[in-house]
């Protein structure tokens, strides 16, 4: 008998069909012998449709009400999958975030867990429950409903994982797993059959949305494996753990690209001391996420700073930055939204030469154009024009032959 924790995304649990099919499954499992947890999202869109109406109603909702609306989402489709389990014939009961004894800190609609105290789960187990959690919610020591931010209902299942000392940590989503690239952009793209925390990280970061990176992080801190595989057929996934069989002989592992960028180039600054940082820690105080940041320095100590943000907070950029030029002594601003962000990540990138060369080559051959370049010890990533980055994906996939890669 194993313990296993399965959490069905939003499209998984997205009507009362799927979530017949969902509950076979289950019961499937819970056949096999094992014990089961189950944490599901709302069904897809709920979420968004509770925020617009939290919206129309109230210019800016306050955060407390909204985890009170949003924590509702997960509670239809965690009572609805019980009794689709129980007309099945199994045993089975709902927990709310706070039943399932999810404690966090006091930060609404991004709040952190700090605490699980599963005796409920444990007991509810051991009564020979299959118990359902509803993701993405907890609650705070003065009894208030929190949530965990969006897609958070990942984070809920890797804790409920560690918490209970799960045997497998099962994610099941829409797609088959984690691919080289965007099997819509990249045709001959394959699926990983494993990968590195760091590299999940690193290209939840880059624009591969499977799965909320905290959850990444949080599975990483806690050393719960995981598979991210399909709701929809029996295929494999991606198990995703930290050292992976093929680390030394796979450089590069995936390929991904970010639309959501935009350029901010600040120019005509004074190149001394100082005025970095006052650019950078007003970005910060307003939580506007800086990625790629390169600094030209000019002539007669007159300085250019280039960045990349979400293309969102561009013009908020732009607004928190204006009195910021008159405090260093001028210069102007420009936004270029038409970028894009190309990533490759590989692990084994540590230890192998010429994966730059690689992906410049491959750029230059194909006569695109590089903007920024910034690198860690595992990604190198690049600015480059929107219009050309999914050629950018193709070619750069193509130049590792990474529609060779074996499952
Ligand atoms: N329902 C929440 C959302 O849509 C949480 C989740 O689905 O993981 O973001
Ligand atoms: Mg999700």
């Amino acid at each position: 008998m194993a313990r296993i924790v399965q959490k069905y995304g939003g499209t998984s649990v997205g009507d009362v069909e799927r979530i017949r099919k969902v509950a076979e499954r289950i019961k499937l499992t819970r056949d096999q012998g094992n014990e089961v947890v189950v944490v599901v999202s709302a069904r897809s869109g709920v979420t968004n449709e509770l925020l617009a109406r939290a919206k129309s109603l109230c210019d800016e909702p306050s955060d407390r009400e909204l985890d009170m609306l949003l924590s509702v989402g997960e509670q239809e489709t965690i009572a609805l999958t019980a009794m689709a389990l129980h007309g099945m014939g199994v045993d089975a009961v709902s927990r709310t975030g706070a039943q399932a004894g999810i404690f966090t800190d006091k930060v609404h609609t991004r709040a952190k867990i700090q605490a699980i105290k599963s005796e409920t789960i444990e007991k509810d187990l051991a009564e020979g429950h299959v118990v359902i959690v509803a993701g993405f919610q907890g609650i705070n020591e003065d009894g208030q409903i929190t949530t965990f931010g969006r897609g958070g209902s990942d984070l809920t299942a890797m804790a409920m994982a560690a918490a209970i000392h799960a045997d497998k940590c099962e994610i099941y989503t829409d797609v088959d797993g984690v691919y080289t690239a965007d099997p819509r952009v990249v045709t001959d793209a394959r699926k990983l059959s494993e990968l590195s925390y760091d590299e999940m990280l690193e290209l939840a970061s880059s624009g591969t949305k499977v799965m909320q990176s905290r959850s990444v992080e949080f599975a990483k801190k806690h050393n719960v494996v995981f598979e991210v595989r399909s709701s929809f057929n029996f295929n494999p996934g991606t198990i995703v753990k930290e050292e992976v069989s093929y680390m030394e002989k796979v450089v590069v592992r995936g390929v991904s690209v970010d639309k959501d960028q935009a350029k901010v180039i600040v120019s005509n600054i004074l190149d001394k001391p100082g005025t970095s940082a006052k650019v950078f820690r007003a970005l910060a105080d307003a939580n506007v996420l800086v990625d790629m940041i390169v600094q030209n320095v000019g002539r007669q100590g007159i300085a250019n700073l280039t960045f990349t943000v979400p293309q969102g907070d561009s013009q908020s950029a732009v607004k928190l930055l204006e009195p910021v030029l008159d405090e260093i002594g001028g210069g102007q601003i420009a936004i270029h939204e038409h970028v894009a962000k190309l990533s490759v990540v590989g692990v084994g990138m540590k230890t192998h030469s010429g994966v730059a060369a690689t992906v410049f080559q491959a750029l230059a051959d194909n006569e695109i154009n590089i903007d920024l370049i910034s690198t860690s010890e595992i990604k190198i990533s690049i600015v480059i024009d929107q219009d050309r980055a999914d050629e950018a994906a193709r070619v750069t996939h193509a130049a590792f032959e990474l529609d060779k890669i074996g499952d």
